[in-house]
């Protein structure tokens, strides 16, 4: 499973960090996706609560 960001796309509401802190989080001021971190169900629960659309499984 791979997971992309658009951060020009992202409004920062925070629910991808505060849903998986696990898998996304932010390391050295840069975001960063650890989809081993979690299950592959999770991350899609996660990924469909993102309000602006930045977050994207492919
Ligand atoms: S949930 Fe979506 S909009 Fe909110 S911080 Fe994460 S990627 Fe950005």
């Amino acid at each position: 499973m791979k997971v992309t960001w658009d951060e020009s796309v992202c409004i920062h509401a925070g629910k991808c960090v505060q849903g998986a802190p696990e898998v996304f989080k932010v390391e050295d001021g840069k975001f960063v996706i650890d989809t081993s971190a979690s299950s592959e169900d999770k991350i899609a629960d996660v990924v469909s609560e993102c309000p602006s659309g930045a977050l994207k499984i492919e």
